[in-house]
This record gives C-alpha cells, sequence and structure tokens, in this order.
C-alpha cells in the first residue's frame, strides 16, 4: 500500500486527521488496533470549547453536534458548604461551551469517512514505524498477514499507550510528568442530568456532575487509588456524590442505575517535542492532563487542526512553513491547557498532605476568584480555550 500519510489510532486525534486531510485533497490510510465496535463503545469525554466546536463544524461533521449538544455559559463550583461562584465563559470570555460526548464526536468522524468511502483498517497488531528520518513505512499484521504501507509522513494518534511516541529515540525527546495521589470514581447514568456543570470542593473530596445529552449524565467523585470497584455499589456512589454537594444541588440530582463505572487515576504528561523526523505526535500520544479542566480532547482537536493545516500546505503549496513550526505551535497550546488543568486540580481537590494553611489558601483563592472581574476574566478565558495561533 501507499499513501501520503499513514495515521496511526482512529480515536478522535486520527478520525479528525485523517477528515481533514481528505477535505483537503491529501491521501491518508488510518489504522487502528481495536475493533471499530470497541473504539465506539468507548466513553470518555464531553465538554467542548467554543474553538473545537468550530473546528468540527469546518471539518463537515458539525451537523448531530449543532442538533444535539448543550450549549451552555460555563461551569459552576461550590465550596466551603454553600459557597458559589459560576465560570461564565459566555460573560467573562465571549464564547459559551458545549456539552457533546466524545462517543458521538467518534461516531460522527465514522459516518463521515464511511460516506468518503475511506475505509480504517481495524484490528491490526504488530504495529512498526520504519526509517522516520528518510522515506517512511509502517508494517502491521492483519489477520496473519504482514502488511506494508509506503507514505511521505506518519501521523502518530494513538494515544498515550500507543507505539508511535515510542518509536522516538530516547534520547531525541524530554518528557515533564506530575501524578497525583487520587483518582476519580466515576459513574454514566441514564438520567436526565442537572442543569449545570458543577464542581464541589467538599471536605469529603473533590466531585463533579457533568453531562453528555439530555438523557445522560457523568458523575465523579474524588478517589483513593486503591479503590475497589466493588466496593462501590450504585447507592453507595449516590449517597458519596450528593454529600458533597449543596442540599439544593443534592436534591436536584436524579439518580437511577449505572451504565458504566470506572476510575481513573490522574496525570499531567507532556512529551517534547511533538515531530521527530516525519513522524508528528496529535493528542494523547503527545500528552495527558488531568479531567479536571476538560482539556484532553480538545487539545486533541487543537493538535490536529495544526498538523491538517501543515500538512496540506506542505501538499498543496509546497511549504513547509507550518510542518516546521507544528511542534513549537501545538506545544504553546498544550502547556496552556496542562498549567490551567493542573492549576484547577490543585484548587479543587483535597490532597493527603494538605494542612490547615492549605485549605485555608485554597479558600482565599476561591474566594478572590468569586470577587476580582480581573481574575475570572483570565480564568475563564483559560477555561474556554486560548485561541489558535494563525
Ligand atoms: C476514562 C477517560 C475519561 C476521560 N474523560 C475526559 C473528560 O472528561 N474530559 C476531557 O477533556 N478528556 C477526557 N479524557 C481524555 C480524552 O478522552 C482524550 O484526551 C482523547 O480521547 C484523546 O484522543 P486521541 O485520539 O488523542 O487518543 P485516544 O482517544 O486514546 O485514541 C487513540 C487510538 O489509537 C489506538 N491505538 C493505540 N495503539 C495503537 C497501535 N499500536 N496501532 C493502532 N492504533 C492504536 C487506540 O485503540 C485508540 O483508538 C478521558 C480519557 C479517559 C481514558
Amino acid at each position: 500500500m501507499k499513501t501520503q500519510v499513514a495515521i496511526i489510532g482512529a480515536g478522535p486525534a486520527g478520525l479528525l486527521l485523517s477528515q481533514r486531510l481528505d477535505l483537503e485533497g491529501v491521501d491518508n490510510i488510518v489504522l487502528e488496533s481495536q475493533s471499530r465496535e470497541h473504539v465506539l463503545s468507548r466513553i470518555r469525554a464531553g465538554v467542548l470549547e467554543w474553538g473545537s466546536v468550530e473546528v468540527l463544524r469546518e471539518s463537515g461533521v458539525g451537523d448531530r453536534m449543532n442538533a444535539e449538544g448543550h450549549l451552555h455559559d460555563g461551569t459552576d463550583i461550590v465550596w466551603s458548604g454553600t459557597n458559589r461562584l459560576t465560570l461564565n465563559t459566555r460573560v467573562y470570555a465571549d464564547r459559551p461551551m458545549m456539552a457533546y460526548g466524545q462517543t458521538n464526536i467518534t461516531e460522527d468522524l465514522y459516518a463521515a469517512r464511511d460516506a468518503a468511502g475511506q475505509p480504517i483498517v481495524h484490528e491490526v497488531e504488530e504495529v512498526v514505524l520504519h526509517d522516520l528520518e528518510s522515506t517512511p513505512s509502517v508494517t502491521f499484521s492483519k489477520n496473519g498477514r504482514v502488511e506494508r504501507i509506503d507514505c511521505e509522513f506518519v501521523a502518530g494518534c494513538d494515544g498515550f499507550h500507543g507505539v508511535s511516541r515510542s518509536s522516538i529515540p530516547p534520547t531525541q525527546r524530554r518528557e515533564f510528568e506530575k501524578v497525583y495521589p487520587f483518582g476519580w470514581l466515576g459513574i454514566l447514568s441514564e438520567t436526565p442530568p442537572i442543569d449545570e456543570i458543577v464542581y464541589a470542593n467538599s471536605e469529603r473530596g473533590f466531585a463533579l456532575c457533568s453531562q453528555r445529552n439530555p438523557m445522560l449524565s457523568r458523575y465523579y467523585v474524588q478517589c483513593a487509588l486503591d479503590t475497589n470497584l466493588d466496593d462501590w455499589p450504585d447507592d453507595r456512589f449516590w449517597e458519596e456524590l450528593k454529600a458533597r454537594f449543596p442540599s439544593e444541588i443534592a436534591d436536584s440530582i436524579i439518580t437511577g442505575p449505572s451504565i458504566e463505572k470506572s476510575i481513573a487515576p490522574l496525570r499531567s504528561y507532556v512529551s517534547e517535542p511533538m515531530r521527530w523526523g516525519r513522524l508528528f505526535l496529535a493528542g494523547d500520544a503527545a500528552h495527558i492532563v488531568p479531567p479536571t479542566g476538560a482539556k484532553g480532547l480538545n487539545l486533541a482537536i487543537s493538535d490536529v487542526f495544526y498538523l491538517a493545516r501543515a500538512l496540506s500546505r506542505f501538499f498543496n503549496h509546497h511549504d513547509d512553513r507550518y510542518l516546521e513550526s507544528y511542534s513549537d505551535m501545538a506545544l504553546r497550546r498544550v502547556w496552556g491547557a496542562a498549567r490551567f488543568s493542573w492549576w484547577l486540580t490543585l484548587l479543587l481537590h483535597r490532597f493527603p498532605d494538605q494542612g490547615p494553611f492549605d485549605l485555608r489558601a485554597q479558600e482565599q483563592e476561591l474566594d478572590y476568584l468569586s470577587t476580582s472581574e480581573a481574575y475570572m476574566r483570565s480564568v475563564c478565558e483559560q477555561y474556554a480555550g486560548l485561541p489558535f495561533e494563525s
């Protein structure tokens, strides 16, 4: 097989890159290690920055999001019992947010790839990237047969555990990492969400009420890393969630059987640079942020925005300027989101080694945020997503 760009991974980054390259007339093949059913069964992020909404619309996959996505003005934070503030991005950053599930985005992208007649090669094994500094190729096995793709570039969109990042020699990259001493125990339930997205900094730990669509709610509570899911039947989860919110919010939570329950450890991680030779990394392949700032999916979309533009300029205008600047440009936005997600995680969680001084400092910062318009504008600008560079 021969193509211009071999894309490794059919998560949101790989599928969106394939879609955008196709719209620009750049030939590509997507390889995915899982089955299509598995990819579409994953339930993950769901809060979109307005920049992401616009990228999805201009990629021709905005129709269902426009019809079914839930526009909201921002997110509330409650702390110290009854204190409450709103990160109102429409007021303080001139743009709303959109609640629309990652699973729906993936479905929309698959539908677009199907409509374009561009099959994705699923259930590939033993993916190996070759000659990334000269004339790249990718080998993989499918149904026991070894196949080979010759290409001009490889896009590593294969998530945190993929092969792309580790194909870069360790001497050529630098890793930055922060691991947090807790995780999030999350459930998904087919119940109407409460009206707002609300974070709680409670003495029992962090909690979050979020949403995916009008009949799908996502809730989380901070938990110890050694938490066992078997110890958390639905009733216990609902009781703990409600105990972390003031009664007017707790009373409005509609409970029901969970359809998914999982524990996610929290981690901040960035690998630099996001390019080596003819390999370009995008999305979780290059960076992970704790979900507190709702940035993981949004970063995957912004990386792809930069990378698709760079590849299109190269193939359609023989201009490699954007390819040369891709890593620096993408990393500026990545670090903005990594810093913001780290800061919000520190502000809203209870840490095992926190003393009375740290707790007062958290309270003071939340009080300051609720009374200072200057601080609120700065936080909302970052929560709503920094602009893309032209
Ligand atoms: C449980 C969970 C909850 C999350 N919640 C949130 C949230 O609330 N808010 C938020 O913003 N973000 C959240 N995230 C993060 C967000 O989902 C990711 O940032 C996003 O999926 C990144 O997209 P991606 O395409 O870069 O990577 P992925 O979605 O990981 O896609 C990578 C793809 O590559 C495939 N792959 C891996 N190895 C290979 C290989 N060798 N060959 C071929 N294919 C391969 C994988 O199967 C996968 O399909 C969550 C993540 C998880 C895991």
